[in-house]
């Protein structure tokens, strides 16, 4: 007989997307009429940079002709890769990066869900709440998080509140802990840490022996001076720190796919009898074992985001959502809103009125404005009361999704 992954049994059952995709098409069935705008899911909408394009395109001839045809790539990825995303992502601010403290993937969502692969069963892991869910459910399923309470928490996972007194700021742990996942620019609030806050977390890791899984796939977005783009920019951090970025939201790749993860050598975890190992010849380990690498053709689309025209492309890209933020952020506020993030993140996080719960809020805002968000609960319970709208919806949509906001609510 074969047993069942119990662990699996304990993941919330609906995934909140797709309760999300049901309520709409239920409201649409009934309303087949209403025009609906959806600044829910964390999808981006405009189209791969040209730059991209082009070299994509020139890849998949290359791999048409005897002469240039490839067949498997390095498992960690393509040296011209990993040397372009150190040159532009890391050396302008001070971080040095050996070539193979670089690994190229299909996406952060695989890394940040895999990378907890390398740690003992027993480690206590922390989380901010709310979270993006792939951190928590991951562990779930390794069967590091204990039972599910009547919260909808697991009873081993330290849970960091976010909250409108602590500044959307996840609090140091009060008990030990031995993985701590943190996500700046934050999904789904929006909000950063400044270099001294983000110390203090290298500070603690340092002193506990834990581990830092630092996600960093809005580092693009960050618009004001002093906000750190990368954890390796705070002293330490090369000790304690695994940093995921990813192609997604930076140049649209979600449908291309491509990411990457640093792995300092410096990085250790230990054994029973407290012996160091570094993280980084075993997470080759693990790539080399399960991962047969990115396709060519997009691996040199990502490195034509580093090109002076991808380069352009990007930004442009880029300013446009941030300003659909701007949009969001300041139009909410003048229709009274109390609203976090925007500034550095494309997303808004939103308190909602009145105390209302956030699937309620979810469906009044579907009924009488037509606009699709995505409900703060769905993050954890933490999140119960808030609201997330993405600014990665066009320009026209988003401002017909405010005035709608502001003037049928
Ligand atoms: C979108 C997103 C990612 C990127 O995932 P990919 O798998 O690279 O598309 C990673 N982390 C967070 C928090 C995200 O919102």
């Amino acid at each position: 007989m074969a047993h069942v992954n119990e662990d699996y049994l304990k993941l919330p059952g609906s995934y909140l997307f797709s309760e999300i995709a049901r309520r709409v098409t239920q409201f649409k069935i009934e309303n087949p009429q209403a025009d609906i705008i959806k600044l829910g899911i964390g999808d981006v909408t405009r189209p791969l940079p040209q730059a991209v394009v082009e070299a994509m395109k020139g890849a998949v001839e290359e791999m048409g002709r005897q002469e240039t045809f490839r067949g498997y790539g390095p498992e960690q990825g393509y040296d011209f890769l990993i040397k372009k995303i150190i040159e532009n992502d890391f050396l302008p601010r001070g971080v040095e990066l050996a070539l193979d403290e670089v690994f190229v993937s299909d996406g952060a969502k695989t890394d940040t869900g895999n990378f907890q692969e390398l740690f003992a069963q027993d480690n206590i892991l922390a989380v901010s709440d709310p979270v993006y869910p792939v951190y928590v459910d991951s562990n779930v399923m390794a069967g590091r998080t204990g039972p599910v309470n009547q919260n909808k928490q697991f009873d081993k996972i330290v849970y960091l509140p976010c909250t409108e007194e602590n500044g959307m700021k996840p609090p140091l742990p009060q008990t030990r802990v031995d993985m701590i996942y943190l996500c700046f620019p934050n999904n789904p609030t929006g909000m950063t840490l400044s270099k001294e806050e983000l110390k203090k977390w290298v500070d603690y890791a340092k002193e506990n022996r834990s581990i830092i899984l630092f996600d960093a796939a809005y580092e693009a977005f960050i618009r004001e001076e002093g906000v750190p783009h990368s954890i390796f920019e705070i002293e330490g951090a090369r000790e304690v720190a695994v940093e995921f970025r990813s192609f997604s939201k930076t140049a649209g790749f979600t449908g291309t796919r491509c990411a990457y993860t640093i792995v300092p050598k410096e990085v250790k975890a230990y054994d029973a009898k407290g012996k160091a190992y570094s993280l980084n010849p075993l997470w080759l380990r693990r790539q080399t074992t399960k991962f047969n690498g990115v396709s060519y053709p997009v691996q040199v689309g990502a490195a034509a985001v580093f090109s002076p025209e991808g380069q352009k492309q990007i930004k442009e890209i880029i300013n446009y959502y941030m300003e659909n933020a701007r949009i969001i952020r300041e139009g909410l506020k003048n229709a009274g809103y109390q609203v976090f993030g925007g500034i550095n993140a494309p997303y808004i996080w939103l308190k909602t009125p009145g105390n209302m719960g956030s699937w309620e809020f979810f469906d009044k805002l579907m009924k009488e404005a037509n606009v699709i968000g995505t409900p703060g609960a769905g993050f954890g319970a933490g999140g119960e009361g808030y609201f997330r709208l993405t600014a990665f919806g066009t320009r026209e949509n988003t401002e017909k999704a405010i005035e709608r906001i502001r003037t049928k609510l």
